[in-house]
C-alpha cells in the first residue's frame, strides 16, 4: 500500500514508537482503570517467551482461540471463533463489558439491507463503496473498503434476522451521504452487546472478567498466547494456537493521544473506562505496524451534562471564536466536530433568546442554570452586551445575528442552507450566549490488518497467529474524518465476526 500524506497530525503516524509501561500507568484515567491495570506496576518484558511467562504465571490455561477485550469486536469474535468449533476463551480487564460498545447510542452502517428493501430504499455495496472512497477511504487500502462495503449490510442483516436484535424501522442518512444507510438499534447498543454475550455463553464461550492482557508470548516468531494478570501477584499465562485482540482504542491514554493523534489532546472523552491503549501497545512491541493519521471520532459537547446535551440546539445560531457562524446549525455532528476540534479553545458558542429558554423542559431549564452559574452561559440586554461577557467580540456576533435573523426572516440560509424548520429568528431579549465544546467517541488508528484480520508487520507480512478486530485496528478502514454514523459498531461487529471464524477455522485446519 502506497503510505499516505500526513494531514491533520504533525507528528509520524505510522510505525508508532513503544511506550514504556511507566507512562501507560500515567496514562491510564479513571480509578477502576488504574486498579485493573495495577499488576503492571511489575514492569514486565515487552515480549515473553516460555520460561519468562511461566516464571510468572501461577497458573496456566490453554485454549484454540484466545480474545483479548470485551467489547462488541471482542465478544463477536469469540462467539464466532466457538460456532466454529474452537476452544475459546475470552479475556476482559474489567469485572463487566466495560468498552465503548456498551456506550454507544447504537447507530450501524450498511447498505443493501433488508430494512432499507422494507423501508423502499433502493441500494447496494457497490454505492457505499464509492461513498467511502470519498471520505478518505482512497487512501487506504482499496480491499478493506470494499470489504466493509461488501459485509456492513450483511452483519446487520444477520444481526436483525438470525440473532434477532431489535432495530428502529427507517434508516436514517449520516455523515455526507445521499443515501439513507444509518441502521438505529432499539433502543440503544448495549442490547446488542447483550444478545452477542449470550449467544457467545450458549456457544461454550469462557468468559474471564478481571484479566488483563499485559505480554504477548512469542515463540520462533510466532504468537503463543498472552501473559495476563488479575492483580499485581497472580498472573496467568494464556496458551492459544491463536490470539484475537480485540481490546478497542485509546482515548484514556494520554500520551498516546500525545503520540498519535496529537490534534485533540486534552478533550474530554466519553469512551468506555478500559480503552487506554495497552492491548494496542503489546503488539506494537512486538514489531505489528501501526496505522493511523490522527483522526477521532467525535461529537459536540456541553459542560452542563454528559453526552451530546439537549441545550446543543439547532434552533440556536452558532459561531465560531471570532463571532461567525462556520456552518449549518442543523449540520452533521461528527462533521462540525472537525471544524471545532480546530477552533482556539476548541469551544463554539451558541445564541439564544428569551424565548427559547422559556420554552425549554424543567430538567433543561436546570442545565441551563447550571451553565449560568458555572460562567458557562452569560445574559444581556443586547446579545452584543452576552457575547461581551464571555470574552467575544460583541460587534461581530451582533453583525451576525442581524444578517441570521434577516435570512429567518426571509425563509433562507443564503450562508449556510440550514433547513427552514430550525431557521426561526432569535429576537426577543434578554440574550444568552452558551459556551459548547466536544468530546472524543473513539481512535481511528491502531493495527494495520488485512481483510482476514491478520495483524501485519511493517514489512506486511502477517504476524503468525495474530488477529485483531474493532476500533483496535480501525485506521485499517478509516481513514482521518468519520466517514457516517454508524462506521464505528459496524466495523467492531463486521471484523468480530470474520476474525473469530478465521482465527477458529486456521486453528482448527
Ligand atoms: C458514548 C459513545 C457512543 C457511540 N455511539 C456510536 C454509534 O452510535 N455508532 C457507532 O458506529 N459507533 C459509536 N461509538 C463508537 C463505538 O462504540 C466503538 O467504536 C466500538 O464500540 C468499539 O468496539 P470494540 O469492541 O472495538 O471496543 P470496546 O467496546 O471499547 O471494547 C474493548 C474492551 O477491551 C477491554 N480491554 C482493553 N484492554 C484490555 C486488556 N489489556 N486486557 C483485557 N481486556 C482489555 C476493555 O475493557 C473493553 O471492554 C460510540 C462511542 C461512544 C463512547
Amino acid at each position: 500500500m502506497d503510505k499516505p500524506v500526513q494531514t491533520r497530525a504533525t507528528r509520524p503516524q505510522h510505525g508508532g514508537a513503544g511506550l514504556t509501561r511507566r507512562g501507560f500507568m500515567q496514562a491510564a484515567t479513571g480509578v477502576a482503570a488504574a486498579a485493573a491495570l495495577g499488576g503492571m506496576f511489575g514492569c514486565a518484558p515487552k515480549t515473553i517467551g516460555q520460561d519468562q511467562a511461566s516464571k510468572k504465571a501461577s497458573k496456566t490455561v490453554t485454549c484454540d482461540v484466545l480474545v483479548v477485550g470485551g467489547g462488541g469486536a471482542g465478544v463477536t469474535a469469540a462467539a464466532k471463533a466457538a460456532e466454529a468449533g474452537a476452544n475459546t476463551v475470552l479475556i476482559e480487564k474489567m469485572s463487566w463489558l466495560a468498552g465503548s460498545s456498551s456506550l454507544a447510542l447504537g447507530t450501524l452502517y450498511g447498505a443493501g439491507t433488508k430494512l432499507q428493501q422494507a423501508a423502499g430504499i433502493d441500494d447496494n455495496w457497490e454505492g457505499l463503496y464509492a461513498y467511502f472512497l470519498t471520505r478518505g477511504g482512497d487512501k487506504l487500502d482499496d480491499d478493506m473498503q470494499r470489504f466493509c462495503a461488501q459485509h456492513f449490510g450483511e452483519t446487520i442483516d444477520w444481526l436483525y434476522e438470525d440473532m434477532g436484535v431489535a432495530f428502529k424501522p427507517t434508516p436514517a442518512k449520516k455523515g455526507s451521504d445521499t443515501v439513507p444507510r444509518g441502521h438505529s438499534l432499539d433502543p440503544n447498543a448495549n442490547v446488542l452487546l447483550q444478545t452477542m454475550y449470550g449467544y457467545a455463553k450458549d456457544e461454550g464461550v469462557t468468559f474471564n472478567f478481571e484479566m488483563a492482557a499485559e505480554s504477548l508470548i512469542v515463540e520462533d516468531g510466532a504468537v503463543k498466547g498472552v501473559l495476563a494478570h488479575h492483580d499485581a501477584e497472580t498472573y496467568v499465562e494464556y496458551r492459544a494456537k491463536k490470539t484475537i485482540i480485540a481490546s478497542g482504542g485509546f482515548c484514556r491514554n494520554k500520551d498516546m493521544i500525545a503520540e498519535y493523534m496529537p490534534d485533540y489532546d486534552g478533550v474530554y472523552t466519553e469512551v468506555g473506562v478500559g480503552c487506554t491503549g495497552e492491548g494496542l501497545q503489546m503488539g506494537l512491541d512486538i514489531g505489528a505496524d501501526y496505522i493511523g493519521h490522527g483522526g477521532t471520532n467525535g461529537i459536540l459537547a456541553c459542560a452542563v451534562s454528559a453526552g451530546q446535551s439537549k441545550l446543543i440546539s439547532t434552533k440556536a445560531m452558532w459561531v465560531d471564536p471570532d463571532g461567525k457562524r462556520f456552518n449549518k446549525e442543523d449540520g452533521q455532528t461528527h462533521d462540525i466536530y472537525y471544524q471545532v476540534a480546530h477552533f482556539k479553545g476548541q469551544h463554539f458558542y451558541a445564541v439564544y433568546d428569551q424565548a427559547m429558554v422559556d420554552a425549554l423542559d424543567d430538567s433543561l431549564k436546570q442545565s441551563f442554570q447550571l451553565g449560568m452559574d458555572r460562567g458557562l452561559f452569560t445574559k444581556g440586554d443586547t446579545v452584543k452586551e452576552a457575547a461581551e461577557r464571555l470574552g467575544l467580540d460583541g460587534d461581530a456576533v451582533s453583525a451576525q445575528l442581524d444578517q441570521y435573523n434577516e435570512m429567518a426572516e426571509a425563509g433562507t440560509d443564503t450562508q449556510f442552507n440550514k433547513g427552514q424548520a430550525n431557521l426561526k429568528p432569535i429576537t426577543q431579549a434578554p440574550f444568552y450566549v452558551l459556551t459548547m465544546g466536544i468530546c472524543t467517541h473513539g481512535s481511528f488508528g491502531g493495527y494495520h490488518v488485512n481483510t482476514d484480520f491478520q495483524v501485519l508487520d511493517k514489512a506486511g507480512k502477517p504476524i503468525e497467529n495474530l488477529y485483531a478486530a474493532g476500533e483496535v485496528c480501525c485506521g485499517s478502514f478509516i481513514y482521518d474524518d468519520y466517514p457516517a454514523g454508524g462506521c464505528g459498531l459496524n466495523f467492531s461487529y463486521t471484523s468480530g465476526r470474520f476474525a473469530g471464524t478465521n482465527a477458529a477455522n486456521a486453528a482448527r485446519a
